[in-house]
């Protein structure tokens, strides 16, 4: 399971969705079938760490390798050709996949500008975790520049 990466590819804007909302493996024969069938209609690139789902996929899928965050990001990054660049106002909600809104604080504390989910109404802000937060996109940076390709 990718899912920490899922959440960051989200953060950064790139509409993401994980194999288990797509599809639940009790209900079909084939899984893997469902999810090539499903990145196929929508020209959607797959993203797995299994080397035969992969493969079936073709060009259209990046085989994760690293172990760690910026490591995957790195890999999916280069595969799109793309550098990591984390704007709020872009990003989707890492829980459910939809573009954030920017709100202004009803009762602005320290946090006077925020961002909610129009789906779960969950808000975000750039608090103490937002170091954190950099600190992975700067290791994405310095993966990606260290990549062979
Ligand atoms: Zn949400």
């Amino acid at each position: 399971m990718l899912l920490r990466l899922c959440r960051w590819l989200r953060l950064l804007g790139y509409p993401t969705l994980s194999a288990h909302e797509i599809v639940d493996p009790r209900e079909v024969e084939d899984e893997d079938e469902v999810l090539l069938e499903f990145c196929r209609e929508r020209d959607a690139l797959l993203i797995t760490r299994d080397r035969a789902l992969a493969s079936r996929a073709r060009s259209h899928s990046v085989l994760v390798r690293s172990d760690d965050v910026p490591g995957q990001l790195a890999e999916v990054l280069s595969r799109l050709g793309d550098e990591p660049y984390l704007d709020p106002d872009e990003s989707r909600c890492p829980e459910c996949n939809e573009p954030v809104e920017r709100v202004r604080a009803e009762n602005p504390g320290p946090f006077e500008v925020m961002w909610r989910c129009p789906e779960c109404g969950k808000m975000y802000w750039v608090g103490g975790q937002w170091e954190d937060m950099e600190r992975v996109i700067r290791e994405t940076e310095r993966r990606l520049r260290g990549s062979p390709e």
